[in-house]
């Protein structure tokens, strides 16, 4: 668009979980915009996989490895951020647990709520005194069609992906007047190598069916919707729920 800087140069993007699947396609569209990124992921071999595909980026590119399920790891990724200029927060990183609701364990669902809920609220409380100084934030919480509808045995997962939500606009009202926009965005049934992995074909056919637009998502579609959000060309989108899906949630 003539007129329009829409890149997001200077801007320093930390985008949890993006060593691959939709975090590592969220890096990319975020460096082709010609931010810097900060990547996280559990451990530095798997880093060690992204680089291929991140490389040509060079210094425009870190990592972080932490467990957001482990208290220890936690804490000191915490302590390591609190310092940091950080412009875009991607809260992306996230598991799941599949158990019919009786025989959900209690430590599996401590597990899930941890990861999926308590560290992006965290994370989003440690960024937000930087952001406040610098008068200018995005964040974009990764939340799933899940979030909206539910699923037989997705208890667990289901119940943080609708508390994303809840996260989700309660800060939005907080940090409306301060140029801090937050959002999320709830992937559909998305193509990655765990789809691939998990479900046979006729599993993934049986998925395409349910979607209006017949295909499964891809890692860009959901990039590109993060892309926008955090780009320029939002400028008065907050506290909402961008669902991309091919229409699976409006039938
Ligand atoms: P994925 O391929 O499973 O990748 C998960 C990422 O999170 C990896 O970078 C992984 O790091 C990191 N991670 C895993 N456990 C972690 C932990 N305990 N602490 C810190 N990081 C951890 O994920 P994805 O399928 O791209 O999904 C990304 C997000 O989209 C999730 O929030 C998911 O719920 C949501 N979503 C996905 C789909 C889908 O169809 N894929 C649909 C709807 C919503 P390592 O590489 O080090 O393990």
């Amino acid at each position: 668009m003539e007129g329009i800087d829409l890149k997001l140069t200077n801007k320093v993007a930390l985008i949890t979980g993006a060593t691959r699947g939709i975090g590592l396609a969220i890096a990319e569209k975020l460096l082709e915009a010609n931010a810097s990124v900060i990547i996280t992921g559990t451990s530095q071999e798997s880093f060690s996989k992204t680089n291929n595909t991140l490389i040509k980026y060079g210094n425009r590119v870190s990592f972080l490895d932490v467990d957001l399920g482990n208290d220890q790891s936690f804490f000191q990724f915490l302590e390591k951020i609190k310092t940091m200029k950080i412009d875009i927060l991607i809260n992306n990183a996230g598991i799941n647990r599949i158990d019919l609701s009786h025989e959900v364990k209690e430590e599996d669902w401590d597990l899930i709520n941890k990861i999926n809920l308590k560290a992006p609220f965290r994370i989003i409380q440690t960024v937000i005194p930087s952001m406040l100084q610098q008068n200018f934030g995005r964040i974009v919480n990764i939340s799933s069609v899940f979030g909206t509808v539910s699923k037989s045995k997705r208890i667990s997962y289901s119940t943080t992906k609708f508390g994303l939500h809840g996260i989700t606009k309660a800060s939005a009202l907080d940090y409306a007047t301060k140029n801090i926009l937050i959002n999320t965005v709830s992937p559909g049934f998305i193509d990655t190598e765990l789809t691939r992995t998990i479900l046979s074909s006729e599993e993934i056919a049986e998925l395409v069916a349910l979607v209006p637009m017949k295909r499964l998502g891809s890692v860009y579609d959901v990039a590109n919707a993060v892309l926008f959000l955090v780009g320029p060309l939002n400028t008065f989108v907050t506290g909402q729920d961008l669902i991309v899906d091919g229409g699976f949630t409006c039938g």
